[in-house]
């Protein structure tokens, strides 16, 4: 490709969706691209860590529906970083449509025994139900509730008084508090603190592709490594965060944007593509843009969600579950009534907990689990110490199993609330959002209409793709969308 002149692009953010957009870029012919990341390392969400001896994903974790529409499953094995069993044709064939079939162990707060699985089967329909029905108000408006919580305890009320009228009464609540529990799985799902934040018309705006979810066995950040050696080096700068965008600027007179980091130094450029996360954008817009963000742009980032899900990782000597079990549900008899909790987060925190996925396969992993948390909760957990961590969660354990001797070897929490670089785990679609809030994320500035010079700063990152927001897929497309958006934009100008 031949272009006039060469554009200083910039890139801010070495997640997956500003290396994809770097990689695309260098391979079009762009010779002045680089990018600028605030933490010593590449990978942002992606991030793999050691857990004793071994390695787990303190961030994303699975390729979500992984086919041949999924650039990140494309790239995964075409750099053979997945197992025999993912590639075959059988697992991209699933339709699982976001819910992954596990098998269950359920156990009580009462800690007296093991829930039998098929027991909450007609509860996990009733929602699973009721989840693809919310995501069907998208195409056809009129949502009777604005958040997906509403509609669905509304629901539960009216279809349990109906169809499990002649039930007994234990097992009515035992239903009642699978759904409160799935309720929690789903904040986790969606990163929120509660489905009451998740608007109903919204929800649908997310869509999955076929495949059954895999993990990467040799650790997520096998894909950023592989990706990153085939950049130019010398392509990033580490450790070097952005305090503000200045566009529209006369300051050079032949650049319209100045980079200005934290340590002072003044970048110029044609094009900057911003892909910090949307939780550093709520948080930061006001001083990261000179001028500031159009006011339609900036309602769309307070509208969209971006809460919190974080994982903590248990190992056992050895387990106190079934050898099939993937996933284990913690129900608490005392969240039958399907009331929105208000909890006194400092005294109950842990109750937020769903319960835990079993780390797969256990001739790899040993004894591991992964428990996962949403919400302010979370957000809690993250201020409170590794040995306060463990200590919640054996008492946790010995209480639903019943068994007071059972001791994690070790623990391990991810923290991604209080990480000053992402404040958050992912998009979310807020109550009254619609596609329009998306369409608006990923714009550029100026907008369309002015006369200055266009695409002075582009928008890329998970937060920014229309339907698969929030996943590494989402932010991988976004990076390459902006790249061809110069590139097509250089090889119209040229003709
Ligand atoms: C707990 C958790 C579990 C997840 N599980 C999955 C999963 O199973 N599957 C899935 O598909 N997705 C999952 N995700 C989401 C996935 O990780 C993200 O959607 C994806 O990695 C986002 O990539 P990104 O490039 O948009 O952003 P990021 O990876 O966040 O990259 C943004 C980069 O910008 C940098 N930055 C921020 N501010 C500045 C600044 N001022 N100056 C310079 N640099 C800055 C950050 O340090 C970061 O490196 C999960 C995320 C979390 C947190």
């Amino acid at each position: 490709m031949t272009m006039s002149g060469t554009p200083k692009i910039v890139i801010i953010g070495c997640g997956i969706s500003g290396i994809a957009a770097a990689q695309r870029l260098v391979n079009g012919g762009f010779t002045d691209v680089r990018i600028l990341e605030a933490t010593a390392r590449s990978g942002g969400r992606i991030k793999t860590g050691r857990f004793g001896n071994n390695i787990v994903e303190i961030g994303a974790n699975w390729i979500h529906g992984p086919s041949e529409e999924n650039p990140v499953f494309c790239l995964a094995r075409q750099y053979k970083l997945l197992d025999p069993e993912a590639l075959s044709p059988e697992n991209q064939g699933m339709d699982i449509g976001g819910h992954p079939p596990w098998v269950p162990n359920v156990f009580s707060s009462s800690g007296d025994q093991l829930i039998n699985a098929e027991d909450i089967y007609p509860a996990q329909d009733m929602f699973v139900e009721l989840l693809y029905e919310s995501s069907q108000y998208q195409s056809q408006g009129g949502e009777p509730w604005p958040s997906v919580g509403e509609f669905i305890r509304s629901e539960v009320r009216q279809r349990a008084a109906e169809q499990w009228k002649d039930i007994d009464a234990a097992t009515r609540s035992l239903r009642m508090s699978v759904i409160s529990n799935l309720m929690k799985a789903e904040c986790c799902v969606n990163g929120a603190h509660s489905m009451d934040e998740v608007g109903l018309g919204a929800y649908g705006i997310y869509k999955t592709l076929p495949g059954l979810d895999c993990t990467f066995p040799g650790g997520y950040e096998g894909l950023i490594k592989n990706l990153m050696s085939e950049l130019p080096s010398g392509l990033v700068t580490y450790n070097r965060p952005v305090s503000c965008v200045h566009w529209n600027s006369s300051e050079q007179r032949e650049n319209p944007v100045v980079v200005e980091c934290d340590d002072g130094e003044k970048i110029a450029a044609d094009h900057v593509i911003v892909t910090v996360p949307l939780g550093y954008l709520k948080k930061h817009h006001s001083t990261l843009f000179r001028p500031p963000l159009p006011l339609h742009k900036l309602h769309s980032i307070q509208r969209l969600g971006f809460g919190t899900n974080n994982k903590i990782f248990v190992e056992f000597d050895s387990p106190f579950w079934d050898a099939d079990c993937e996933v284990i549900y913690l129900l608490w008899d005392d969240e039958d009534a399907l009331v929105q909790q208000v909890t006194d987060v400092q005294r109950s925190w842990l109750q937020k907990l769903f319960g835990f996925t079993v780390l797969k396969p256990t001739e790899r992993y040993g004894h591991i689990l992964c428990g996962w948390i949403a919400g302010h909760e979370s957000e809690y957990m993250e201020t409170l110490s590794e040995q306060e961590v463990t200590h919640a969660i054996t008492q946790l354990i010995r209480r639903f199993t019943g068994n007071p001797i059972l001791t994690p070897k070790r623990i391990l929490r991810s923290q991604w609330f209080h990480d000053p670089w992402t404040c958050g785990s992912y998009t979310c679609p807020g109550k009254g959002c619609s596609a329009q809030d998306l369409e608006n994320m990923m714009e550029s500035l100026p907008t369309k209409g002015s006369q200055s010079q266009p695409l002075q700063v582009m928008f890329a990152g998970e937060a920014t793709h229309p339907f698969y927001f929030s996943t590494v897929h989402g932010a991988l497309l976004s990076g390459w969308r902006e790249a061809d958006r110069l590139i097509s934009h250089y090889s119209k100008s040229k003709l």
